[in-house]
């Protein structure tokens, strides 16, 4: 099945690990294992720090500039994991010394800038690739540490949320081509590369923002025409709702990336939309896979479907929302009336979620902490009549939107037997959602009715009905 997707050029895989995957030795023998298993499809393996380290880092830096070197829960997740795997430590010791030493200057001038921030924070990914390199070893699996820097990885100087420049893509066809390209059994090395970093032109380390290694992943894998990127997380993949909500949902088999993408929106797990960037643009599949359940396929996320696929593919809600009505005060299809509303949330920096629109009104959504409403209503309220219902949820159907009409009978049949009042409904422009405004309190049950209705979940009612 894997060769399913298969596009014609070097067959080998992308295997990306989060932090959690190697948060302890346990962990890391786990994902060595893994590893083990695909050597034959010449993986390239990336790797995010272990468990919290970045945000350890991060505080340690934090914690330096007024002066106290704390770096003790580091050094010893490191160590520790490092005597249990019975690798060789001297390379740990070494950087953490580096990182002691580090830590100790900022904490003496109390002045840490963003180049030197990044610096500090590389720290972790650079320790977790050596030490599995390491283990992989120790196990028989040869493998080889890299800094994505010395495979490729070059971005511009704006630390902590570095871009990547363009000519990284050819530099790792350079640099992993031939691994990429060798034969079974040729004894290469698995390269074992650092997420998240890169370096700047003038050699400086640079970070690719929060969550980054899903980046490095996908760029390796975007550029070496991979087979497909896997990022191994600890679930079944993407699934059909949220189980907290739903206990019964199901892994997604296949979604598009624009599917993917507005599930991410919504916070399901799935990958950061900027991450799945660079495989959409070769069309490079991305698969969500379980750690804990290796031989389930997870989900896998393709340019479009080619197989016959259910019209709905996912339910998700977020919560927390305010309702905005606007009713324009002037006259019927007055122009220039949507314009002035975007201008005054452009103005207040209030960014919208969902919006319906008539002639006279509009209806739309924002997030009730991010926004400063009482300044926003007072500029509107010049030229419309402004209502602002809160505590409101979204809930999205993420669904094939040719079958729209249909999808959208069935929903509301559903609802209207329940007495659920939906106040604003919104399909969006990417085409592949339909979005629903209903109170916050009512909004589990309304994902566990459409859920139930579009993929037979268990009895609600036995439930109480409510998450
Ligand atoms: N370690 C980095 C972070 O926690 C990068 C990553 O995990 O993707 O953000
Ligand atoms: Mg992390």
């Amino acid at each position: 099945t894997l060769n399913k997707y298969y596009n014609g050029a070097v067959c080998m895989i992308v295997m990306k690990f989060g932090g959690s995957s190697v948060a302890n030795a346990d962990r890391i023998r786990h994902i060595a294992e893994i590893i083990k298993e695909y050597r034959e499809q010449r993986p390239v393996v990336v790797l995010s720090a272990m468990g919290d380290t970045t945000d350890d880092l991060i505080e340690a830096a934090d914690l330096a500039l007024t002066g106290k070197v704390l770096l003790d829960k580091t050094e010893k997740l490191h160590l520790d994991t490092a005597k249990a795997l019975g690798i060789p430590d001297d390379e740990v010791k070494k950087r953490l010394g580096e990182l002691r030493t580090l830590l100790t200057g900022v904490s003496m001038l109390k002045e840490l800038t963003p180049r030197s921030r990044d610096y500090l924070v590389s720290f972790g990914e650079r320790l977790s690739v050596r030490m599995m390199a390491a283990y992989l070893n120790s196990i028989n699996v040869r493998a080889e540490y890299h800094d994505s820097w010395d495979v490729g990885f070059v971005s511009d100087s704006n630390y902590t949320n570095a871009e990547l420049l363009p000519e990284t893509w050819e530099t790792i066809r350079t640099k992993l081509g031939p691994y990429a390209a060798g034969k079974k059994n040729d004894g290469k090395p698995i390269p074992v590369v650092t997420g998240f970093l890169a370096l700047d032109k003038n050699g400086f380390i640079t970070t690719l923002g929060r969550g980054g290694s899903d980046l490095t992943a996908t760029v390796l894998g975007a550029s070496l025409r991979a087979e497909e990127v896997q990022t191994w997380k600890d679930v079944d993949g993407i699934l059909t709702a949220d189980p907290r909500i739903v206990p019964d949902a199901r892994p997604v088999p296949v979604a598009t990336y624009d599917e993917a993408a507005e599930l991410a929106y919504f916070g399901a797990q799935v990958l950061h939309p900027r991450s799945m960037l660079p495989c959409r643009q070769t069309g490079t599949p991305v698969r969500v896979k379980n750690s804990y359940n290796i031989s389930a396929p997870g989900s896998i996320i393709v340019t479009k479907h080619t197989e016959k696929t259910s019209a709905v593919r996912a339910i998700t809600t977020k919560q927390g929302v305010t309702l905005v009505d606007i009713v324009s005060t002037r006259m019927l299809g007055q122009h220039g009336f949507l314009a002035k509303v975007f201008q005054v949330f452009s103005d207040h920096r209030v960014s919208i979620d969902v919006i319906a629109t008539s002639e006279v009104s509009v209806s739309l959504t924002v997030d009730h902490e991010k926004a400063d409403l009482s300044a926003l209503r007072r500029d509107l309220a010049k030229f419309a009549d402004i209502a602002i219902r809160k505590d409101r949820a979204i809930v999205t159907v993420i669904c094939d939107v040719r079958r729209s009409s249909q999808i959208l009978a069935q929903t509301f049949n559903v609802l209207a037997k329940e007495k659920i009042n939906i106040q604003m409904i919104s399909q969006g422009a990417s085409k592949v959602n339909i979005s629903m405004i209903c109170n916050s309190s009512e909004s589990a049950r309304v994902v566990q009715l459409l859920h139930r209705e579009y993929f037979g979940s268990a009895d609600i009612e036995a439930r109480g009905g409510t998450a």
